[in-house]
């Protein structure tokens, strides 16, 4: 009954490697800076882009060495999914992860790459690097992570 289904709407763990990647929407917004409350340990929303975002296309631009750039760049796993508190509320993999369905402007739903742009979703014209942000304070923004 499961195999019927298309694999975005079964569990993550059935997921080959190439349905994993494609489950990724393409917002960028994973490698966005966060600020954490270290009393709360809450997470609040910025708008400072790592330096190695594209921030037209929202892709990185050397996933390859990403971590000779960026040592502390996390994978996302089927193991580590459900501890990174810090993921959006619309990644793709935490929805999965809570059973949740994808937004319609996700790219296995639109056909098109585009809506998650289109949609205002994604982190294209509103961020700035972190090469020139400056401190972190004045980079809080009003909507969720
Ligand atoms: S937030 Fe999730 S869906 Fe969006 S780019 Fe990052 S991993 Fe992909
Ligand atoms: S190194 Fe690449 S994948 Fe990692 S946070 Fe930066 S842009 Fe995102």
């Amino acid at each position: 009954m499961n195999s019927k289904k298309p694999f975005w709407e079964k569990p993550l763990s059935e997921l080959d490697q190439g349905e994993w990647e494609a489950l990724c929407d393409g917002c960028g917004r994973c490698c966005l800076h966060k600020a954490e409350d270290a009393d709360t340990g809450a997470y609040y929303a910025t708008d400072i882009a790592c330096r190695l975002l594209d921030r037209e296309s929202a892709r990185c631009t050397d996933y390859a060495r990403r971590r000779a750039h960026v040592p502390d760049c996390v994978t996302l796993t089927k193991a580590s999914v459900d501890s990174l508190g810090w993921l959006p509320e619309t990644c793709a993999y935490r929805l999965r992860a809570e059973g949740k369905p994808l937004f319609s402007w996700h790219h296995l739903l639109s056909g098109s790459r585009e809506s998650v742009h289109e949609a205002g979703i994604s982190i294209r014209g509103w961020t700035v690097s972190e090469d020139e942000a400056g401190e972190i304070e004045h980079h809080l923004i009003d909507r969720p992570l």
